[in-house]
């Protein structure tokens, strides 16, 4: 009699063992965090680039050194050019979800974006680069001050490197105040932050004849597509390809095209 309440009692055990075990292996497989992916991105890191970032957990911080030059105190009703650019620029600023195409599923982290701004050079760090954000006040189209194909973070804000015109410093975004007509203030912000992807490294998504997917959601939709597109939203596989030109030190574009575009392996839905 004893020795089976013992045996039930060993067996009650077992039960209990494989029950916790079960439970631990259920809730035991926490979602990959973005360090254990990419680490703390420190062996990429110099400490002088104009485009800095920082993994920690869950959290991804770009760091972005900036001089603003010309007509910045220019407004957009009550909002001047420096204040609305910076508003794009935090744009790329938010949560984000892995998913099949992106990171992992199951993930999901914030992205920070710290803007070191300077104006007119004044209070510039010494040994520190900075891009130059152009406010004009004419009309014509924004760019970034680097050929379309290359990138090469560690020269943004110097004189070298793929610069189309040497007047400006590589990988400095020239800004004006419009294409056709001036800019509201939402197509200023959202101008600015779809320039500040091509300073991250990544192409441009409009033109490109690629369908829409929930990866890239878009080239021409104004608001609702990609940021890369005709100035969408940003998405998380922006902060993926932005993370790839960072690791890589390469132009992440979204399709092959005349040399030297190659499309990002981190676009997986087309
Ligand atoms: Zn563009």
């Amino acid at each position: 009699m004893r020795k089976a309440i013992k045996t039930i009692l060993a067996l009650c055990a077992v039960t209990v063992l494989a029950l916790s075990t079960f439970t631990l292996t259920v809730s035991a497989a926490p979602a990959t965090t973005l360090q254990q992916m990419y680490g703390t991105l420190a062996e990429h890191t110099r400490g002088y680039e104009a485009v800095q970032a920082r993994i920690s957990g869950n959290t991804l911080t770009i760091h972005l050194y900036v001089n603003f030059q010309g007509a910045y105190n220019t407004k957009i009703g009550d909002q001047t050019y420096a204040a609305l650019a910076k508003k794009g620029l935090r744009l790329w600023a938010g949560t984000y979800k892995g998913s099949q195409w992106d990171f992992k599923p199951g993930m999901s982290f914030t992205v920070k974006v710290n803007i070191h701004d300077i104006y007119k050079s004044a209070g510039r760090k010494p040994g520190q680069n900075y891009i130059d954000f152009v406010c004009k006040t004419s009309l014509d189209r924004s760019y970034v001050s680097q050929g379309v194909g290359y990138y090469n973070r560690e020269l943004m804000g110097t004189n070298q490197g793929a610069i189309p015109d040497k007047r400006y410093l590589c990988g400095s975004i020239i800004m004006f105040s419009g294409i056709s007509k001036r800019y509201t203030a939402n197509q200023y912000i959202k101008t600015a932050a779809h320039e500040f992807g091509h300073v991250l490294g990544l192409g441009d998504l409009y033109n490109k004849g690629v369908a829409p997917t929930k990866e890239c959601p878009g080239g021409a939709k104004y608001d609702k597509g990609d940021i890369m597109g005709a100035h969408g939203r940003v998405t998380a596989n922006n902060i993926e390809m932005f993370l790839e030109a960072y690791k890589t030190n390469r132009y992440q574009a979204y399709v092959n095209s005349s040399l030297p575009e190659v499309k990002s392996r981190v676009i997986r839905s087309y």
